[in-house]
């Protein structure tokens, strides 16, 4: 049996039609850039969020770059953000002009460290990213005395479209958002692409202005910015997809339920768990083993697609060796680095192959 690790073949039939039709009518206007379907998508996704704003960029890094530019955040500030996070997070405040500081997770469900994050705030500090790693919420209400500080608290949401903490979806639960629409995440475009999400009008203005060349009149640029848009094409994907996201979301939670009985007596087998209040979209099924590079090795010979996300922290990159942070500095980033184990997860993924996935796992470690 083969298992991959995200199943995109699946979803696509499922809206195949759909995306042809809106093709062809994109292709017929020739309505590549910010043709009518990217204003729609922008509605239709700020309306499930619950965000007054949704501006579609060109990639989730972008997103974020773009929401601490719109926050006027840049040189000489400070980012906090967690070291066990995808390198993009950190990549964004760079861009943006700004120093990342990074602080390590929580061991339990490998989030940003609040305590630490408050810990590390200077009067530099301008921002936190928590990351809303593996599809669950950091628990955000902890960076209160920040906020109360005036620091904005601008969230990663690339790993959780749709999920809520204490019923408020990601990409609320802060300032502004960032967002990935990258082919796997749980709402993927044909490509690249990804949207920054807020309630203030004034942020989605600028954060507009920004990802077009700083420009809100045509040849008139007011201020710098870039060219970051949302194609078209892409976001005729995104409305066929959102329709279903949260039948797919459902779905990913009955996978991620079927994983943990399947596992829940598998020694040396660390399961995944989620935070009181969270409703969890599982962008990733993250276990912990140890041996992990033989395991995974053994589960890849044996068809099964598995992963790490990820396998070097931030502050162990060479993109990020300026920081002066050798290893030791986030032990508990660097020891789940180590342990660290996806396996195939999506909303097609069948019970068969789940009950494979956990064979070759428990055979793997035995
Ligand atoms: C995917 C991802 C990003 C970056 O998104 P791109 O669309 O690939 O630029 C940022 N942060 C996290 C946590 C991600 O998973």
């Amino acid at each position: 049996m083969k298992v991959p690790l995200v199943d995109l073949g699946a979803q696509h039939r499922e809206i195949a039609g759909e995306v042809g039709a809106g093709f062809a009518e994109v292709l017929s206007e020739t309505s590549f850039i910010q043709g009518k379907p990217v204003t729609t998508f922008e509605d239709e996704y700020a309306r499930f969020v619950g965000a007054g704003h949704c501006i579609g960029v060109a990639n989730g890094t972008d997103a974020l770059e773009i929401a601490l530019r719109a926050l006027d955040i840049g040189a000489g500030h400070e980012v906090i953000l967690p070291a066990n996070t995808f390198v993009a997070t950190a990549e964004a405040v760079v861009r943006a002009g700004a120093t990342p500081v990074l602080v390590d997770v929580d061991p339990a469900h490998l989030l940003i460290d609040a305590d630490q994050a408050l810990a590390a705030i200077s009067p530099r500090t301008r921002a936190i990213v928590p990351v809303h790693l593996y599809g669950q919420a950091a628990p955000i209400e902890r960076l209160r005395p920040a906020v109360d500080a005036g620091i904005a608290v601008v969230e990663d949401a690339a790993q959780s479209q749709g999920a809520r903490r204490h019923g408020r979806s990601t990409g609320t639960l802060g300032v502004a958002a960032g967002t990935s629409f990258y082919p796997g995440k749980n709402l993927g475009a044909y490509g690249d692409a990804g949207a920054v999400v807020t309630d203030s009008a004034e942020v989605a203005r600028r954060a507009r202005r920004i990802a077009n060349h700083g420009s809100e009149t045509r040849y008139q640029h007011a201020e710098f910015g870039f060219n970051s848009r949302l194609d078209t094409l892409q976001a005729v994907v995104l409305s066929a997809k959102l329709a279903r996201l949260s039948a797919w979301n459902e779905a990913r939670r009955a996978v991620a339920d079927r994983y943990s009985r399947l596992l829940a007596d598998a020694d040396g087998v660390r399961l995944p768990s989620t935070i009181e209040g969270n409703e969890h979209v599982w962008h990733l099924y993250v276990v912990r083993v140890p041996e992990r590079d033989r395991v995974l090795g053994q589960m890849h010979a044996a068809g099964v697609s598995a992963a790490v996300h990820y396998p070097v922290p931030v502050h162990l990159q060479g993109a990020f060796a300026d920081l002066g942070l050798s290893r030791g500095a986030m032990p508990v980033s660097e020891a789940a680095a180590e342990e660290i184990l996806s396996l195939p997860i999506g909303p097609h993924v069948t019970a068969e192959q789940q009950e494979y996935v956990a064979a070759v796992l428990r055979a793997a470690i035995s």
